[in-house]
């Protein structure tokens, strides 16, 4: 790993790269490296406020909320070529940024980032007005037109995927956008932007603020400049970010916050085996760090052990390696001191009774941001840990015995973001999925996304939904124009 070179971490403001004014910066620790990989400008309320008002000055001019949308759409393009020209240095920066293996980041992460990218630059020349039934002698024309400035904070578990599905759909609706990615994983932010400018994005027009939540993140939510804000991340932070955004100014709001995902196993699974290695998949893909992961898994008594065999196999495919080994499946956690409150949930799990299998802390290289997948069972229904959201590679396995049963400890954590159904059964599949509190369900699969499909929740995972069309409705306002002529 000792060819790992440094990488830019200056923000982008008006389509340069700018440290902040008072020159303070902060290290982005690789968790793969255990060394610093950047030195991210620190951005104070004053350079944040500059950014704001770049981004403000920029909207009012036109020059990309009253383009055509085929200019939008050719620059967005462009953009999304750009990004996939250059999707192996997107992939190690990621990979190097929050530890993620380098063949998830090549496969998903960073296709995934361009297709959302291609799917909202192709989505903005077909979505049409309306006009209404209005009397005799008047038209009305509804149209969609963008807010403004909008304000996107998002985590570190897919950095640079999570930014585009908001930075995508605001964009190509016209706005301009102040960006505050996860304060340890902002490189391949930092890197979108520059290759907005290469793709003929105006300056200000798109910014990346870089620097801690509490200061960078809080100068962002408190510029009442800022007409709508997204976020991604806990649901700690969405809660103080709504008491913010209202005592700065009324805003449009979307927050992705947290989860604590069931996944319900029947009986009557046609295939137990299958069922046990996407629930494993579901709890242990990206390190468990998915805000979706269904970590908690609900099995029906007559095949918990038949599923617990099957289940263990599939954990051992998790094992974590050195995250830029291309043949790894399992990579390093964020950060050794997130690795410590995961190993402390794994410990606290123990210390109520149950058996724990796996869970084990690695160090590879210099870094102890290692856990091996951990399978937690027998821990009483009622504890703490099971509303508790560890994101970590941790799964609960709890037996049931009827529907309503499996239903009801499902819908208690509180958190409304995904859910799992498995069973040969249609008539089931429906019951529950109709009955179960949760953004997306999935039935005979976990954790299913597409760019087609909104995504987000209920409850303690938020509102407002990112991808498909319905992600507009976070950055685009409904404006009628009635026009009397009789
Ligand atoms: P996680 O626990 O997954 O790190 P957070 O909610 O703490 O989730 O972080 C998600 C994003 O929110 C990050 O970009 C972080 O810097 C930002 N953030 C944290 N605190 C604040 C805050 N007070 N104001 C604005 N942004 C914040």
């Amino acid at each position: 790993m000792s060819d790992v070179v440094g990488y830019d971490g200056r923000a982008v403001v008006g389509g340069v790269r700018i440290g902040a004014r008072s020159g303070a910066t902060i290290s982005a620790i690789s968790p793969v490296t255990g060394t610093s990989i950047a030195e991210l400008a620190s951005f104070d309320a004053d350079d944040v406020r500059n950014a704001v008002s770049g981004a403000a000055a920029a909207f009012e001019s036109g020059v990309w909320s009253r383009a055509s949308a085929d200019d939008r759409k050719a620059t967005l393009l462009r953009l999304a070529d750009i990004v996939e020209g250059r999707s192996d240095e997107f992939a190690r920066a990621e990979t190097l940024s929050m530890g993620k293996p380098i063949a998830e980041a090549n496969a998903v992460d960073i296709p995934g980032s361009v297709a959302t990218l291609r799917w909202y630059a192709e989505l903005i020349d077909k979505v049409a007005g309306e006009i209404p039934v209005t009397p005799p002698g008047s038209t009305a024309l509804v149209s969609r037109v963008p807010l403004g400035v909008v304000g996107a904070i998002t985590p570190w578990n897919y950095p640079l995927e999570i930014a585009v599905w908001k930075i995508a759909p605001a964009l190509a609706a016209g706005n301009s956008v102040v960006l505050k990615p996860a304060e340890t994983s902002s490189i391949t932010a930092l890197m979108l932007a520059d290759c907005a400018i290469e793709a003929g994005l105006p300056a200000h027009v798109l910014n990346v603020v870089t620097g801690p939540g509490s200061v960078t993140g809080e100068a962002l939510v408190r510029d009442d400049r800022l007409d709508a804000l997204t976020f991604t991340g806990s649901t700690a932070t969405a809660k103080h970010l709504m008491v913010a955004s209202g005592e700065t100014g009324l805003r449009r709001l979307s927050l992705e916050a947290g989860g604590k995902s069931a996944n319900l196993v029947f009986a009557d699974v046609d295939d137990i085996v299958l069922a046990a290695e996407k629930a494993a998949f579901g709890a242990y893909y990206n390190q468990g760090e998915v805000c979706s992961a269904n970590s908690t898994i609900l099995v029906q008594r007559e095949i918990l052990d038949a599923f617990v065999e099957a289940f263990r196999t599939a954990a051992l495919g998790y094992t974590p390696a050195d995250p830029l080994d291309p043949a790894s499946a399992a990579g390093a956690l964020v950060s050794e001191r997130h690795a410590d409150g995961v190993e402390a949930a794994i410990d606290e799990a123990r210390a109520a009774g149950a058996r724990v299998e796996g869970g084990a802390r690695r160090t590879l290289g210099n870094s102890s941001a290692y856990i091996d997948p951990a399978i937690i069972l027998d821990l009483p229904s009622d504890h703490r840990l099971h509303s508790h959201e560890i994101f970590g590679p941790v799964a609960a396995i709890l037996p049931f015995d009827t529907e309503e049963e499996a239903i009801r400890i499902a819908n208690r954590s509180g958190y409304g973001l995904a859910a799992s159904v498995w069973t040969g059964s249609v008539a089931r599949a429906h019951r529950v999925a109709g009955r179960l509190t949760a953004g997306t369900v999935s039935v005979n699969t976990v954790d299913a996304i597409g760019l087609t499909t909104p995504f987000g929740g209920f409850k303690q995972s938020g509102f407002g939904r990112d991808l498909s069309v319905h992600a507009l409705d976070n950055y685009t306002g409904l404006k009628t124009t009635w026009i009397q002529h009789g």
